[in-house]
Protein backbone atom coordinates (compact mmCIF):
# COMPACT_ATOMS: atom_id res chain seq x y z
CA UNK A 1 0.00 0.00 0.00
CA UNK A 2 1.12 3.40 -1.03
CA UNK A 3 1.47 5.70 2.40
CA UNK A 4 2.44 9.35 4.15
CA UNK A 5 4.47 9.93 7.06
CA UNK A 6 3.19 12.97 8.24
CA UNK A 7 5.65 14.20 10.66
CA UNK A 8 9.39 13.31 9.98
CA UNK A 9 10.94 13.01 13.24
CA UNK A 10 11.50 10.35 15.99
CA UNK A 11 8.56 8.21 15.48
CA UNK A 12 8.39 9.29 11.52
CA UNK A 13 11.72 7.80 10.71
CA UNK A 14 10.50 4.82 12.86
CA UNK A 15 6.93 4.50 10.47
CA UNK A 16 8.67 4.48 7.82
CA UNK A 17 11.20 1.30 8.54
CA UNK A 18 7.72 -0.71 10.09
CA UNK A 19 6.52 0.26 6.70
CA UNK A 20 9.30 -0.78 4.59
CA UNK A 21 9.48 -4.00 6.60
CA UNK A 22 5.61 -4.47 6.11
CA UNK A 23 5.61 -4.36 2.33
CA UNK A 24 4.34 -1.04 1.74
CA UNK A 25 5.57 1.91 0.10
CA UNK A 26 5.93 5.41 1.53
CA UNK A 27 5.06 8.06 -1.07
CA UNK A 28 5.47 10.94 1.03
CA UNK A 29 7.48 12.03 4.23
CA UNK A 30 6.42 16.01 5.14
CA UNK A 31 7.55 18.06 8.29
CA UNK A 32 6.04 21.04 8.69
CA UNK A 33 2.89 22.67 8.09
CA UNK A 34 3.82 24.34 4.83
CA UNK A 35 5.09 21.23 3.57
CA UNK A 36 2.17 19.14 4.29
CA UNK A 37 -0.33 22.13 2.25
CA UNK A 38 2.78 21.70 -0.57
CA UNK A 39 2.42 17.86 -0.49
CA UNK A 40 -1.56 18.25 -0.32
CA UNK A 41 -2.09 20.61 -3.42
CA UNK A 42 0.27 18.15 -5.57
CA UNK A 43 -0.98 16.16 -8.07
CA UNK A 44 -1.78 13.46 -6.98
CA UNK A 45 -1.91 14.54 -3.34
CA UNK A 46 0.68 13.22 -0.76
CA UNK A 47 1.96 11.38 -3.84
CA UNK A 48 -1.23 9.53 -4.13
CA UNK A 49 -1.41 7.93 -0.65
CA UNK A 50 -4.05 5.63 0.27
CA UNK A 51 -3.15 6.20 4.29
CA UNK A 52 -1.68 8.93 6.29
CA UNK A 53 0.57 8.28 9.74
CA UNK A 54 0.51 11.22 11.48
CA UNK A 55 2.88 11.85 14.38
CA UNK A 56 3.81 15.86 14.90
CA UNK A 57 3.45 18.01 17.60
CA UNK A 58 0.52 18.29 20.02
CA UNK A 59 -0.13 22.38 18.71
CA UNK A 60 0.19 20.84 15.04
CA UNK A 61 -1.60 17.90 14.95
CA UNK A 62 -4.93 18.91 15.33
CA UNK A 63 -5.03 20.69 11.79
CA UNK A 64 -2.82 18.57 10.12
CA UNK A 65 -5.41 15.98 10.47
CA UNK A 66 -8.18 18.49 9.40
CA UNK A 67 -5.83 19.11 6.22
CA UNK A 68 -5.66 15.06 5.37
CA UNK A 69 -9.49 15.03 5.92
CA UNK A 70 -10.65 17.93 4.07
CA UNK A 71 -8.58 15.73 0.95
CA UNK A 72 -10.19 12.80 1.35
CA UNK A 73 -7.26 10.94 2.88
CA UNK A 74 -7.43 8.68 6.00
CA UNK A 75 -5.24 9.14 9.30
CA UNK A 76 -3.79 7.09 11.75
CA UNK A 77 -2.65 9.90 14.13
CA UNK A 78 -0.57 9.15 16.43
CA UNK A 79 0.16 12.41 18.19
CA UNK A 80 -0.71 12.84 22.13
CA UNK A 81 -1.64 15.71 24.03
CA UNK A 82 -4.45 17.58 22.30
CA UNK A 83 -7.05 16.01 23.51
CA UNK A 84 -9.02 19.34 24.09
CA UNK A 85 -9.66 19.88 20.46
CA UNK A 86 -9.94 16.43 19.51
CA UNK A 87 -14.14 16.28 19.18
CA UNK A 88 -13.58 19.42 16.35
CA UNK A 89 -10.69 17.15 14.55
CA UNK A 90 -13.59 14.34 14.74
CA UNK A 91 -16.50 16.44 13.34
CA UNK A 92 -14.40 17.43 10.36
CA UNK A 93 -13.53 13.76 9.76
CA UNK A 94 -17.00 13.66 10.31
CA UNK A 95 -18.09 15.94 7.68
CA UNK A 96 -15.78 14.96 5.48
CA UNK A 97 -16.19 11.42 5.73
CA UNK A 98 -18.35 10.45 1.87
CA UNK A 99 -14.75 11.70 0.67
CA UNK A 100 -12.86 8.91 1.91
CA UNK A 101 -12.10 11.04 5.18
CA UNK A 102 -11.04 8.57 8.67
CA UNK A 103 -9.02 8.80 11.49
CA UNK A 104 -7.86 6.35 13.97
CA UNK A 105 -6.30 7.76 16.79
CA UNK A 106 -4.50 5.79 19.62
CA UNK A 107 -2.31 7.62 22.36
CA UNK A 108 -0.27 4.04 22.30
CA UNK A 109 -0.27 2.09 18.94
CA UNK A 110 1.71 -0.66 20.76
CA UNK A 111 -0.32 -4.00 20.68
CA UNK A 112 1.35 -4.60 24.12
CA UNK A 113 0.42 -1.45 25.67
CA UNK A 114 -3.10 -2.10 24.41
CA UNK A 115 -3.39 -5.23 26.20
CA UNK A 116 -2.11 -3.67 29.14
CA UNK A 117 -5.37 -1.09 28.99
CA UNK A 118 -7.68 -4.43 29.39
CA UNK A 119 -5.17 -5.91 32.01
CA UNK A 120 -5.71 -2.12 33.70
CA UNK A 121 -9.69 -2.50 33.06
CA UNK A 122 -9.43 -6.15 35.29
CA UNK A 123 -7.37 -5.22 37.50
CA UNK A 124 -9.49 -1.99 38.67
CA UNK A 125 -12.55 -4.12 38.73
CA UNK A 126 -11.09 -6.50 41.42
CA UNK A 127 -9.05 -3.37 43.33
CA UNK A 128 -13.01 -2.47 43.51
CA UNK A 129 -13.82 -4.81 45.90
CA UNK A 130 -10.45 -5.17 47.97
CA UNK A 131 -10.55 -1.19 49.73
CA UNK A 132 -7.59 -1.55 51.35
CA UNK A 133 -5.60 -1.42 48.88
CA UNK A 134 -4.80 2.15 47.27
CA UNK A 135 -3.61 2.49 43.42
CA UNK A 136 -1.61 4.94 41.46
CA UNK A 137 -0.09 5.46 38.29
CA UNK A 138 3.66 6.35 36.96
CA UNK A 139 5.18 6.73 33.62
CA UNK A 140 8.88 7.77 32.80
CA UNK A 141 9.82 9.08 28.96
CA UNK A 142 12.47 10.88 27.82
CA UNK A 143 13.27 14.29 28.39
CA UNK A 144 11.83 15.42 24.78
CA UNK A 145 8.57 14.27 25.34
CA UNK A 146 6.26 17.74 24.76
CA UNK A 147 3.05 16.84 27.07
CA UNK A 148 2.45 15.05 30.37
CA UNK A 149 1.11 13.14 31.63
CA UNK A 150 1.66 10.34 28.83
CA UNK A 151 -1.41 10.02 26.54
CA UNK A 152 -1.05 6.45 27.96
CA UNK A 153 -1.22 7.57 31.44
CA UNK A 154 -4.03 9.44 31.44
CA UNK A 155 -5.82 6.67 29.59
CA UNK A 156 -4.72 4.07 32.32
CA UNK A 157 -5.76 7.03 34.98
CA UNK A 158 -8.95 6.91 33.02
CA UNK A 159 -9.68 3.20 33.25
CA UNK A 160 -8.75 2.84 36.90
CA UNK A 161 -11.07 5.62 37.52
CA UNK A 162 -13.92 4.24 36.03
CA UNK A 163 -13.43 0.66 37.55
CA UNK A 164 -12.81 1.85 41.40
CA UNK A 165 -15.71 3.91 42.58
CA UNK A 166 -13.49 5.34 45.60
CA UNK A 167 -11.16 6.81 43.07
CA UNK A 168 -13.30 10.28 42.21
CA UNK A 169 -10.98 11.48 39.65
CA UNK A 170 -6.90 11.70 38.98
CA UNK A 171 -4.91 14.33 39.37
CA UNK A 172 -1.37 14.79 38.25
CA UNK A 173 1.50 15.58 40.79
CA UNK A 174 1.02 16.81 44.46
CA UNK A 175 -0.55 19.99 46.01
CA UNK A 176 0.27 21.27 49.46
CA UNK A 177 -0.87 18.86 52.37
CA UNK A 178 -1.92 15.45 52.48
CA UNK A 179 -3.26 13.64 49.39
CA UNK A 180 -7.00 12.95 49.07
CA UNK A 181 -7.17 9.17 48.92
CA UNK A 182 -10.68 10.06 46.49
CA UNK A 183 -7.94 11.21 43.76
CA UNK A 184 -5.96 8.75 41.88
CA UNK A 185 -2.31 10.34 41.32
CA UNK A 186 -0.38 10.45 38.18
CA UNK A 187 3.21 11.12 38.04
CA UNK A 188 5.14 11.98 35.22
CA UNK A 189 9.58 11.88 34.83
CA UNK A 190 11.19 13.11 31.94
CA UNK A 191 14.95 11.46 31.72
CA UNK A 192 17.19 10.71 29.04
CA UNK A 193 16.23 8.75 25.99
CA UNK A 194 13.26 5.88 27.90
CA UNK A 195 11.13 5.27 24.90
CA UNK A 196 8.19 4.82 27.56
CA UNK A 197 7.61 3.41 30.82
CA UNK A 198 4.24 2.79 32.45
CA UNK A 199 3.39 1.42 35.60
CA UNK A 200 0.09 0.99 37.55
CA UNK A 201 1.19 0.85 41.56
CA UNK A 202 -1.04 -1.15 44.12
CA UNK A 203 -0.18 -0.54 47.57
CA UNK A 204 -1.43 -2.33 50.69
CA UNK A 205 -0.62 -2.07 54.27
CA UNK A 206 1.31 -5.97 53.74
CA UNK A 207 2.42 -5.69 50.35
CA UNK A 208 2.86 -3.86 46.97
CA UNK A 209 2.27 -5.16 43.42
CA UNK A 210 3.00 -3.63 40.16
CA UNK A 211 1.60 -3.89 36.61
CA UNK A 212 4.03 -2.67 34.59
CA UNK A 213 4.84 -1.96 30.45
CA UNK A 214 8.22 -0.76 29.70
CA UNK A 215 8.89 0.04 25.62
CA UNK A 216 12.28 -1.09 24.48
CA UNK A 217 11.79 1.13 21.70
CA UNK A 218 10.21 2.90 19.42
CA UNK A 219 9.90 0.19 16.57
CA UNK A 220 6.41 -1.62 18.78
CA UNK A 221 4.63 1.79 18.23
CA UNK A 222 5.77 2.44 14.98
CA UNK A 223 4.62 -1.89 13.33
CA UNK A 224 1.08 -0.52 15.50
CA UNK A 225 0.89 1.95 13.58
CA UNK A 226 1.50 0.34 10.02
CA UNK A 227 -0.77 -2.20 11.07
CA UNK A 228 -3.87 0.28 12.01
CA UNK A 229 -3.11 1.85 8.84
CA UNK A 230 -3.41 -1.57 6.65
CA UNK A 231 -6.87 -2.08 9.06
CA UNK A 232 -8.10 1.69 8.20
CA UNK A 233 -7.54 1.45 4.04
CA UNK A 234 -10.80 1.45 3.20
CA UNK A 235 -12.89 2.31 6.01
CA UNK A 236 -14.40 5.87 6.73
CA UNK A 237 -14.85 7.99 9.59
CA UNK A 238 -13.99 7.98 12.98
CA UNK A 239 -12.55 5.15 14.80
CA UNK A 240 -11.45 3.66 17.87
CA UNK A 241 -8.20 1.43 18.60
CA UNK A 242 -10.98 -1.17 20.09
CA UNK A 243 -12.81 -1.37 16.72
CA UNK A 244 -8.64 -1.84 15.28
CA UNK A 245 -8.43 -4.18 18.04
CA UNK A 246 -10.97 -6.19 17.83
CA UNK A 247 -9.95 -7.85 15.35
CA UNK A 248 -6.64 -8.74 16.79
CA UNK A 249 -7.88 -9.77 20.64
CA UNK A 250 -11.27 -10.65 19.61
P1 LIG B 1 9.43 14.57 17.14
O1 LIG B 1 9.56 15.94 17.73
O2 LIG B 1 10.67 13.76 16.98
O3 LIG B 1 8.73 14.66 15.70
C1 LIG B 1 7.64 15.48 15.39
C2 LIG B 1 7.86 16.00 13.99
O4 LIG B 1 6.68 16.62 13.50
C3 LIG B 1 8.99 17.06 13.90
O5 LIG B 1 9.96 16.65 12.96
C4 LIG B 1 8.25 18.33 13.46
O6 LIG B 1 9.05 19.17 12.61
C5 LIG B 1 7.06 17.73 12.70
N1 LIG B 1 5.91 18.63 12.53
C6 LIG B 1 5.50 19.63 13.35
N2 LIG B 1 4.39 20.20 12.84
C7 LIG B 1 4.07 19.54 11.70
C8 LIG B 1 3.03 19.66 10.73
N3 LIG B 1 2.08 20.59 10.84
N4 LIG B 1 3.01 18.81 9.69
C9 LIG B 1 3.97 17.87 9.56
N5 LIG B 1 5.00 17.73 10.43
C10 LIG B 1 5.05 18.54 11.50
O7 LIG B 1 8.37 13.81 18.05
P2 LIG B 1 8.15 12.21 18.14
O8 LIG B 1 9.00 11.66 19.23
O9 LIG B 1 8.22 11.62 16.77
O10 LIG B 1 6.65 12.16 18.72
C11 LIG B 1 5.57 12.70 17.99
C12 LIG B 1 4.29 12.53 18.74
O11 LIG B 1 3.95 11.14 18.84
C13 LIG B 1 4.31 13.03 20.20
O12 LIG B 1 3.07 13.62 20.50
C14 LIG B 1 4.49 11.76 21.02
O13 LIG B 1 3.94 11.86 22.32
C15 LIG B 1 3.66 10.80 20.20
N6 LIG B 1 3.94 9.38 20.36
C16 LIG B 1 2.88 8.55 20.23
C17 LIG B 1 3.07 7.18 20.25
C18 LIG B 1 1.88 6.28 19.98
O14 LIG B 1 2.05 5.04 19.96
N7 LIG B 1 0.68 6.81 19.76
C19 LIG B 1 4.35 6.65 20.45
C20 LIG B 1 5.42 7.53 20.59
C21 LIG B 1 5.20 8.90 20.53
Amino acid sequence: MKLAVVGYGRMGHAVEEAALQRGHEVVARVDGEEALREALAADPPLGGARVAIEFTTPLAAPTAIRMLARSGIPVVSGTTGWGARREGVEATVREEASRGAALLHAPNFSVGVQLFFRLARAAGRLLESVESLDVHVLEVHHRHKLDHPSGTARHLAEILVEEISRKERWEEGLGEGMVDPAVLQVASVRSGENAGTHVIGIEGPDERMELRHEARGRSGFARGAVQAAEWLHGRSGVHTPADWLADIFG
